[in-house]
């Protein structure tokens, strides 16, 4: 596993729509291990392959119930709202207050490529939103509605 380099939002990967994963091969596997080492060293929730310059649906995610792999993750049901802080691994030192579905249903492949489907809420839920976001070259920026000023170690 190596670390990947974290693009900021002004690198245009980021405004990238990205291409379905179609080979469940080892170069996705290496790839989605770097991804969650990488985020793991960042202490972040979640990370889209477009943060890293791959231009794949790809994304892992960990709210602190183990980790997840989406692969062409797709969300089919949303309910309820939630307003909560919200920041990017992308976007250093911006933070601001976000609205975004409570609960989502979301299909993924997992990295052999079995899809499966997935009821999450709160965190996890926010974390889904803003990374499918990532995926069709979306920033959460555009959606704040007030700004937070956070002190970078509380991060
Ligand atoms: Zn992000």
């Amino acid at each position: 596993m190596a670390l990947r380099t974290i693009l900021n939002k002004s690198d245009e990967a980021l405004s990238k729509v990205c291409r379905p994963v179609e080979k469940f091969d080892q170069k996705l596997w290496t790839l989605l291990d770097d991804m969650a080492e990488t985020l793991k060293k960042a202490n972040g929730a979640g990370l889209a392959a477009s943060q890293v310059g791959i231009l794949r649906r790809a994304v892992v995610i960990d709210v602190g119930e183990g980790l997840y792999e989406l692969i062409n993750p797709e969300i089919l049901d949303s309910s309820g709202t939630q307003y909560g802080v919200e920041g990017c691994l992308s976007c250093p030192g911006e933070w601001g207050y976000v609205t975004r579905a409570q609960k989502v249903k979301f299909k993924a492949q997992d990295r052999n490529g079995n899809w499966y489907e997935k009821v999450v809420e709160d965190l996890f839920a926010r974390c889904v939103q803003h990374e499918c976001d990532h995926l069709d070259g979306k920033i959460f920026t555009r959606l704040i509605e007030e700004y937070v000023d956070v002190e970078e170690e509380n991060q």
